[in-house]
């Protein structure tokens, strides 16, 4: 069993580390007061060919695994949490479209992708399906060869800046089994009929945009359907089980980056005519930090590496999720303890990171739903 990188990982690794350390700082904490997305960042990321990491060669992109993209993902969120999701998440809900899309959907679309010339989302949740995917109402009727889509869609990360959305939609209401009943479609965002209004209030991530999506009557035709009727909820999960082990890197940058700045603070703040790192009790903090980010990597790193290698597993997918959301809260929590006053003020990045590790335990399944998971496949439930 071996531990380290591969020597191209870690020149992803730093190169990753080096371009958000030079960059990130400089809109990291204007983008969460304005709450606006930094296109220029975006920009300046894309130029470097760190978005839209796993889209294979064939499509233009770089092909690199999960791995590579958790590594990169991690090295985002430790210089910022908000713009690692916000940069990291541009091509969010290519995953399903290359598993399950048609040729010609995925040449139209992951080449731009790649490019950075378009932006993606995915349209799942709604504001009374969460947790319960498959009770989504968003309803696509048939009229002749085209599908009508109507309904509503809600928290959708990129929805106001994507040039199209992945949706899922019912097509089959009647159908017995109630996870046969969606489809998913792809929607382009300037068709008639769509809009998005901007969530704003977010307590974290406030530089990755959230929007709720209205489909009126939005008719889009036949090809658009992507992979097989009735088949839009087993997509769905098997497109969380891989896109969850990203949440869970978000996670570990964040518990890092947190990390990162407690052990510099703690070298340099004295109290009582020394340095606090001098301090067992802080000394104990850090340990524990530490250990626990480093559980929480290899759990991610492993259920990437499984998803490199078959299928994404949903349990390993699930106990990277949890544990490392959990880590990112813990330690964001200590980081603000060891900074003291001074960590609960916006002039300290403690104050941001805190704040924006929150998500890493809602969002792609809260961290009950990947408990009932993990437990689910234990009890040979699923
Ligand atoms: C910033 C942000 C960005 C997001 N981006 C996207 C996106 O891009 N696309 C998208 O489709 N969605 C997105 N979401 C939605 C997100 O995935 C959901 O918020 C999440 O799945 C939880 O659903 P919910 O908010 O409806 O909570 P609920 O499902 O209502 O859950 C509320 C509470 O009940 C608990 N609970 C629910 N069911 C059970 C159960 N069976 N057993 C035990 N406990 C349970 C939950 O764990 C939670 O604590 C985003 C959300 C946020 C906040």
């Amino acid at each position: 069993m071996k531990f380290e990188l591969t020597r191209e990982q870690e020149q992803i690794k730093k190169a990753a580390h080096q371009l958000a350390e030079k960059e990130f700082p400089k809109y990291a904490r204007d983008a969460d007061q304005s709450e606006e997305w930094p296109r220029d960042l975006f920009d300046t990321v894309a130029d470097q060919n760190f978005i839209a990491v796993t889209i294979p060669q064939e499509y233009g992109g770089p092909g690199l695994g999960n791995l590579e993209n958790a590594i990169i993902m991690e090295q985002f969120s430790r210089v910022d949490g908000g713009l690692g999701v916000a940069m990291g998440a541009t091509a969010f809900g290519s995953e399903l479209l290359y598993k399950a899309g048609t040729e010609e959907q995925k040449e139209t679309w992951l080449p731009k992708l790649a490019s950075g010339d378009a932006i993606s989302g995915a349209a799942i949740s709604e504001a009374n399906a969460g947790s319960d995917v498959a009770s989504a109402k968003c309803s696509a009727e048939k009229d002749g060869d085209e599908w009508v889509l109507d309904g509503q869609k809600y928290w959708i990360t990129n929805a106001t800046i994507a040039d199209f959305l992945v949706v899922l939609a019912q097509t089959d209401p009647e159908a017995e089994d109630r996870h046969d009943r969606h489809s998913v479609f792809l929607v382009e965002t300037d068709r008639e009929g769509v809009s998005s209004s901007k969530i704003t209030g977010k307590l974290g991530i406030r530089a990755s945009p959230t929007a709720e999506v209205i489909l009126d009557n939005v008719r889009v035709p036949e090809e658009n359907l992507v992979g097989e009727r009735g088949m839009g909820f087993r997509y769905v999960m098997r497109f969380f089980n891989q896109t969850r082990i990203m949440v869970a890197a978000q996670g570990v940058g964040i518990a890092q980056g947190a990390l990162d700045r407690s052990i510099a603070y703690a070298g340099q703040r004295e109290q009582f005519g020394q340095a606090i790192a001098n301090f067992q009790a802080i000394q104990f903090k850090l340990a524990e930090m530490e250990t626990r980010i480093e559980s929480a990597r290899l759990l991610t790193h492993k259920a990437a590496w499984q998803a490199d290698h078959g299928e994404p597993d949903a349990s390993a997918s699930s106990k990277a999720k949890w544990f490392a959301g959990e880590t990112a809260v813990d330690c964001a929590d200590e980081a603000v303890q060891i900074h003291g006053g001074s960590g609960y003020v916006d002039e300290m990045d403690v104050e941001r990171f805190y704040r924006d590790a929150k998500i890493t335990e809602i969002y792609e399944g809260t961290k009950e739903i990947h408990k009932l998971i993990i437990a689910r496949d234990l009890l040979g439930m699923t």
